[in-house]
């Protein structure tokens, strides 16, 4: 066994990798020294996903990061693969990546070869390395932004960046890297399989059959697959090249081409194998593009947690519009109630509750009181704008401050909530006017 230097701890949410890049930054040994000093092995300064070795380093560091399989669990790309394997073939995988047999256990999993580009480069947010450098002194690669999915760092809505080039106990910045080019039009895409990647996180076990019933319920909720039983695999291709779903996955995986397969969503929904976690996450995403992140997410850990005992109930609670707050369904409706209401009277009007019962589904699911704050913003706006417009209509030789005065409430809230909109009306006033109008309409003081 090699000599070690000192161990820094494990930060939290940094990959296994992440601590390997930082304790060589704090040796100053070569690649190799470091490698060969923690791991046992030289393949390891470039395997960021799951650094094998791992029986050696618990060795070598007498067990000073805690358990090799929890290590592996939680510190590495299997976070996300592990959730789908059941139970007993769990501990024969992490065994074979302990043992440092990662290519049986890669086949075993269904997962690609970390050599292939950009869809397995490590990847970073670059304001969460700013700010880990100016806070930590150096920056981390974060395991959630290494989950199949995260394309996007949710706590700044900004595409993540992706090492290029050679990694060698490399820390982002350390290494040539370039951004993800995700379009306005499917950022909310991204931020959608992003937060599905997350719950991930959660999730010790993934009821891969529940997972493949909600989304056949919801493909027929959608219109998709009238009949379940029959899906048309060309048909379902077709839907899902109409959405932002198809256009963000060439531009994130440019590396895979299974995207490109028509039979792809056919295979995930109908085989009885689990199909990788990109997939569902995808599908996920893609059938849930009608809802909020938060809903769309939560309705996945759901599904996901869904025991077989409480099947039948759990799947009435998730899909019966009628039925509980918090499923995709009633929380779509609860929504279109609202996207139509000026009042809450109106919304549990429409919905055929009581005012009370609408108040408590509010305060348990906080993304309809987001939703509800949000179209009072709009109605305030349409209120306002409908008052100014109304005023020029009836004064067309008005001036600005005739304007300002008539309609004070509005023109201010359009002044801190709309400008756009307020400048486009105002546009209206003309900018100059006769001399004779000017010393009859507003004389000098
Ligand atoms: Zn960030």
């Amino acid at each position: 066994m090699e000599k070690i230097g000192p161990l820094p701890s494990l930060a939290p949410g940094e990959t296994l990798y992440s601590w390997g890049a930082k304790t060589h930054a704090l040796w100053g040994w070569s690649a190799r020294q470091t490698s060969l000093a923690l791991f046992g092995t030289l393949r390891t300064s470039h395997s960021h996903a799951i650094p094998p070795g791992l029986t050696y380093l618990a060795r070598a560091t007498a067990d000073a990061l805690g358990p090799s399989r929890a290590l592996l669990a939680e510190r590495t790309v299997l976070a996300a693969y592990l959730p789908f394997v059941a139970a007993e073939k769990r501990w024969q995988i992490e065994q074979a990546f302990l043992d440092g047999q990662a290519s049986r256990a890669r086949m075993l999993l269904g997962m690609r070869s970390t050599k292939t580009n950009v869809t397995h480069a490590p990847r970073y947010c670059e304001t969460c390395a700013q700010e880990d450098r100016s806070e930590l002194g150096y920056s981390r690669w974060l395991v959630k932004h290494q989950l199949p999915g995260s394309w996007l760092c949710r706590v700044h809505q900004r595409p993540l960046s992706f090492a290029v080039g050679p990694l060698s106990w490399a820390l982002p910045f350390r290494v040539g890297s370039s951004t993800f080019s995700i379009s306005d039009g499917d950022l909310q895409a991204a931020s959608r399989c992003a937060m599905v990647a997350d719950e991930l996180l959660k999730l010790k076990q993934v009821n891969v059959h529940a997972l493949r019933q909600a989304l056949l319920k919801r493909l027929s909720v959608r219109g998709l697959a009238p009949n379940p039983d029959r899906l048309n695999a060309e048909s379902l291709h077709r839907a899902f090249k109409a959405t932002s779903m198809s256009t963000l996955l060439p531009a994130t995986e440019p590396g895979a081409c299974w995207w490109e397969s028509p039979a792809w969503i056919h295979k995930s929904l109908s085989s009885h194998h689990p199909s990788q976690p990109i997939k569902w996450i995808a599908l996920w995403s893609w059938l849930h593009d009608d809802v909020e992140p938060e809903i769309c997410a939560r309705a996945f850990f759901l599904a996901a947690t869904e025991t077989r005992e409480n099947a039948a109930s759990a799947q009435m609670e998730l899909w019966d519009a009628s039925a509980r707050p918090g499923s995709v369904e009633s929380t779509a409706r609860v929504c279109d109630a609202m996207a139509c209401s000026r009042t809450l009277e109106e919304v549990h009007a429409r919905l055929g509750v009581g005012r009370r019962v609408l108040i408590r589904w509010m305060q348990e699911v906080p993304a309809l009181s987001q939703r509800w704050t949000v179209r009072k913003l709009e109605f305030r706006g349409q209120l306002a704008l409908a008052t100014v417009d109304a005023y020029l209509r009836e004064h067309p030789g008005a001036w600005k401050k005739d304007v300002k005065n008539a309609c004070t409430a509005d023109i201010r809230w359009l002044e801190r909530h709309d400008t756009v909109a307020l400048a486009e009306l105002l546009r209206r006033i003309p900018a100059t006017r006769s001399p004779q109008q000017h010393l009859v309409m507003d004389p000098p003081s």
